[in-house]
């Protein structure tokens, strides 16, 4: 991993508190993501997500690595959906973590390994 900004720090820790609160949750307790977190939501553009090109990771449009897969996304166009489409996609189990991610994902955003194969 490279070095983080000030910025990309505060996001990563909310993000794994965020994390931690919903693994605290037993998981038939749990409700899906209905408000995907805000700071996926540049001011102006409310129905929109940017998504990490890697692991389709909720991002704020000008990171330059990841918060969840730790991928360097400065050279790649993120990923855009409605926030419809975004809570519409089909998520599955990653074979390694076991955490859902999208089906589409190229990378778990929570593990960080490759799981196109
Ligand atoms: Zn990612
Ligand atoms: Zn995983």
């Amino acid at each position: 991993m490279g070095t983080l900004t000030d910025e990309e720090k505060r996001i990563l820790a909310e993000l794994q508190q965020k994390q931690a609160e919903r693994e605290a949750i037993p998981p038939e307790e749990r409700i899906p993501i209905t408000h995907p977190d805000k700071y996926a939501f540049p001011i102006g553009i409310p129905d929109n997500v940017v998504l990490c090109p890697y692991c389709l990771g909720a991002i704020e449009e000008k990171v330059r690595r990841c918060p969840h897969c730790g991928r360097d996304i400065s050279h790649e166009a993120p990923v855009e959906m409605t926030l419809a489409e975004y809570q519409a996609a089909e998520r599955i189990p990653c074979p390694f973590c076991g955490k859902d991610r999208l089906k589409l994902a190229k990378v778990c955003p929570s593990c960080g390994k490759d799981v196109r194969s």
